[in-house]
C-alpha cells in the first residue's frame, strides 16, 4: 500500500500520537507517507480500547480524504472522525463499504471545508477487523508526471504490445479486471520495484478477489487510472497481471516512468517469502530482463524503500531480493544441478580414508552455500545434488571436532567426499569448561586442532570457549 503517487505536498505522518489517554497504543510503525493506521495483516484487536477507541493520529501535511482497507466480519461497524490543527473533532461519521467481497472491505470518508490533519477511528459494534490500513491522501486522482504529456498516452497496441506469457502470468481478464478508469503514459521498462501488499499473510481470501480490492482502492479511493502495481505475487507463487508493464502505474511518488511495479500480496516484515515465490518472481523478472533488454542487477532490482524510507516490501523480502535476482540469471528456477556429492561421515582414526570403519550416524553436512544434508543414522552415508563446482564442506556432530574438506563436483557424475572427524575430548578431565595444568602439560586449542604443550607451571588455569571451541590459559 505504498503508492503515493504525485504528491505535491508530502503528507508526513506522525504516528502514534497518543492524545487518548485510554489509547492502547500498540500501533507503532515506521509507516509510509500518509499511512495512518496500519496493523501489518494482524488483529486489530489492540488497536481499539475497551471502550472501542483507537488512538487518534495527526498528520503533519493535511489531507483531504481518509482511506481504508479492512477485513471484517458483517456486523462489525466502524466509525470516523477529523480534527483540525487546533484538536477540534469533527462528528463521528459512519464508515459503509464502497467494496466488499468476503471479508475483504474498501472505503473512504472526506474531509468536509477545510483540510484536516488528525484521524481516529472507533468500533461501534462486532468484532474488531481481522486487519486495518488506513491513509490520508493529500490529492485524488493521478496526475500525468515525469515530463510525459498527452501526446505519449497510451494506446490498446501498446497494452498488448509485449503480453507476458499465460503461464507465467494470469491476465486481467483471469483475476476479472476492471477497464481502467483513465489511461496512462507511455513507457519503456527499465527498473523493476518490489513492494508488498500489507495485506494477511496467510490470508483467509482469494488471492483473485484481494487483487480486485487493490484495484478498487486504487481507482476508487485513490482516484488512480487503474491498480498502481503491474505484477503482483500472490502466496502461492502465481503472478497477476496489474497494469501493462509499458504503460506508467502508481507505485513510487515521482519515480513512475519506467518503473515496473512488482508487489508480493501479504505482508512479509516477519514472514519470508517461499521459494516458490521467489522462483517465479525470478521468471519474471527474467521475462522482463529479456524482453526490455533490463541488467538483471541490483541497481535494477529495487525495493520501495530504496527510494524512500519505508517498511516495503518488508524487512524478510527485502533481503530476498538477491535470491530473486540468482533465480533470474538461472532462467527463473536457480541453477541446474548437475551431479551429485556423495560419502560417509567416520571416526577420523589419523589414517585418513584408509580407515572409515567407525561411522557418525545423523552427522550434519552443511556446504558453504548454505546447503546442508544429514547423513544417514546407521551408515552415515549422504548425497546432496549440486551445480557444477568446487564447495567447502563441513561435517559436524555432537561429541566431534568439526570436519572440513574441499570437494568438486562433475557434472553428470557422482563426487565422493567422505570425511573423518576426530572424537572431541575434553582435556579438562570433566571440569566444566576450564583446563588445569597437572605440572606437566597444559592444553591449548586453536581451532579445530588441540595442541598438548609441555608445562612446568603448575596452577594455570585454561578456559574453555564452547563457541570457538577454543582454550586459552593463564595463571
Ligand atoms: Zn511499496
Amino acid at each position: 500500500m505504498k503508492q503515493q503517487e504525485l504528491m505535491t505536498m508530502m503528507v508526513i505522518v506522525s504516528l502514534g500520537v497518543l492524545l487518548n489517554a485510554c489509547a492502547p497504543g500498540e500501533i507503532t510503525t515506521m509507516g509510509d507517507l500518509g499511512e495512518l493506521y496500519n496493523t501489518h495483516g494482524q488483529k486489530a484487536d489492540a488497536l481499539f480500547d475497551a471502550n472501542g477507541y483507537a488512538a487518534p493520529v495527526f498528520a503533519q501535511s493535511p489531507f483531504v480524504r481518509v482511506g481504508l482497507m479492512w477485513d471484517a466480519q458483517e456486523d462489525t461497524l466502524l466509525e470516523g472522525r477529523f480534527a483540525d490543527e487546533a484538536g477540534n473533532w469533527t462528528r463521528w461519521q459512519s464508515i459503509d463499504a464502497n467494496w466488499q467481497e468476503d471479508l475483504a472491505h474498501n472505503a473512504h470518508l472526506d474531509v468536509e471545508g477545510m483540510n484536516k490533519l488528525g484521524f481516529q477511528l472507533r468500533l461501534v459494534a462486532g468484532p474488531p477487523p481481522s486487519r486495518l490500513w488506513t491513509e490520508g491522501i493529500d490529492e485524488l486522482g493521478e496526475a500525468i508526471v515525469d515530463g510525459y504529456d498527452d501526446d505519449m498516452r497510451s494506446s490498446s497496441a501498446a497494452l498488448v504490445a509485449y503480453a507476458a506469457p499465460s503461464d507465467l502470468v494470469n491476465s486481467r481478464s483471469v483475476w476479472g479486471a476492471r477497464s481502467p478508469a483513465c489511461s496512462s503514459s507511455a513507457h519503456t521498462p527499465s527498473m523493476v520495484t518490489v513492494h508488498h501488499s500489507a495485506t494477511p499473510l496467510p490470508d483467509s481470501i482469494s488471492p483473485a478477489a484481494r487483487v480486485r480490492q487493490i484495484q478498487s482502492y486504487h481507482i476508487d479511493s485513490r482516484g488512480w487510472c487503474d491498480i498502481g502495481y503491474h505484477f503482483m505475487v500472490d502466496w502461492n507463487g502465481d503472478i497477476w497481471q496489474g497494469r501493462a508493464e509499458t504503460v506508467t502505474a502508481a507505485h513510487v511518488a515521482y519515480h513512475n516512468t519506467n518503473n515496473i511495479g512488482v508487489s508480493f500480496l501479504g505482508t512479509y516484515t516477519n514472514t519470508a517469502a517461499t521459494a516458490t515465490q521467489l522462483d517465479k518472481a525470478g521468471a519474471l523478472l527474467a521475462w522482463l530482463a529479456d524482453v526490455y533488454m533490463i541488467p538483471v542487477d541490483r541497481d535494477h532490482l529495487l525495493g520501495h524503500r530504496d527510494w524512500v524510507a519505508n517498511e516495503c516490501p518488508g524487512e524478510q523480502l527485502y533481503h530476498q531480493l538477491d535470491d530473486i535476482l540468482a533465480r533470474a540469471s538461472g532462467g527463473g528456477a536457480g541453477p541446474e544441478p548437475a551431479g551429485f556429492l556423495k560419502g560417509v561421515v567416520f571416526v577420523d582414526r589419523g589414517l585418513g580414508t584408509a580407515d572409515m570403519s567407525e561411522r557418525v550416524g545423523g552427522a550434519v553436512i552443511s556446504l558453504s552455500t548454505g546447503a546442508s544434508t544429514q547423513a544417514a543414522s546407521t551408515d552415515a552415508y549422504w548425497s546432496i545434488e549440486l551445480p557444477a563446482g568446487t564447495y567447502t564442506v563441513t561435517a559436524s556432530a555432537d561429541g566431534f571436532l568439526n570436519g572440513v574438506k574441499t570437494c568438486t563436483v562433475t557434472a553428470g557424475q557422482d563426487s565422493w567426499c567422505s570425511i573423518g572427524i576426530e572424537p572431541f575430548l575434553d582435556p579438562c578431565q570433566g571440569e566444566t569448561y576450564v583446563g588445569r595444568c597437572d605440572g606437566n602439560t597444559v592444553v591449548w586449542c586453536e581451532s579445530d586442532r588441540i595442541y598438548y604443550w609441555n608445562c612446568s607451571d603448575a596452577g594455570r588455569v585454561c578456559a574453555y570457549d564452547p563457541y570457538w571451541q577454543y582454550y586459552s590459559c593463564r595463571r
